[in-house]
């Protein structure tokens, strides 16, 4: 597998970027085996974890167009057990769908909840956040998934240790049957067994 057998959108940003080849488990992801299946992918930082997931919801991301569709719902959220982690996934999705033109809200504890409730209003095709936050939104209504197609769920085994597992019960339980979910951890306990078992369905295991 290399990036030119990615939609030329999201290679073209990678190329840009000075990437010239797909990591491990950038290459497992984009896999016609892996294609718009649930993953339940052991990765450690610095595998390049996050273009992963970026990659693997390409196909529900981009429209017959080859960009991402304008549209108010989320098509993607991504939750992530720290404020730093979520900030920094932001920033590598944000590179590598701007020239798709996608647009990201970032929702974390410690932030100001209008602005971010503004920006989710305004439109935002991903949205990345901390649990806490995120159910918030959804809570309060100002978070809509009923359009989402895929959720990542990112150190999955940081936030059941972090305690967030009713949040992310209820998060998850928000979102519309038939979306992909994406668990990406770097061990797998029996808690995130039971998690995957719950949330997923026939998830295609990925350790590399
Ligand atoms: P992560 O595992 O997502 O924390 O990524 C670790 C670092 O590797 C980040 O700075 C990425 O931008 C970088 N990276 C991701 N994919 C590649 C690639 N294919 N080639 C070179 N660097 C990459």
């Amino acid at each position: 597998m290399s990036f030119t057998d990615l939609p030329p959108i999201l290679g073209d940003a990678l190329t840009e970027r000075g990437y010239e080849k797909p990591t491990a488990v950038q290459a497992a992801v984009i896999e016609q085996e892996a294609a718009g299946r649930d993953l339940i992918v052991s990765a450690q930082t610095g595998s390049g974890k996050t273009v992963a997931f970026g990659l693997a919801m390409a196909e529900q991301m981009l429209g017959d167009s080859g960009a991402v569709p304008y549209g108010i719902q989320p098509l993607a959220m991504v939750i992530a057990p720290t404020r730093e982690l979520a900030l920094q996934v932001s920033r590598e999705l944000g590179w590598l769908y701007s020239k798709a033109g996608a647009r990201i809200a970032t929702c974390v504890g410690g932030m100001d909840a209008s602005k971010e409730r503004r920006s989710l209003r305004g439109g935002a095709q991903i949205v990345v956040g901390t649990p806490g936050r995120l159910r918030d939104h959804l809570e309060r209504g100002a978070l809509d998934l009923s359009a989402l197609k895929t959720v990542v769920l990112d150190e999955a085994d940081e936030m059941l240790d972090m305690g967030f597992r009713e949040e992310l019960e209820a998060i998850l339980d928000g979102t519309p049957e038939g979306r992909r979910t994406l668990l990406f951890s770097a061990t797998m306990p029996k808690s995130i067994v039971s998690l995957a078992k719950r949330y997923q369905n026939n998830a295609l295991r990925i350790s590399t």
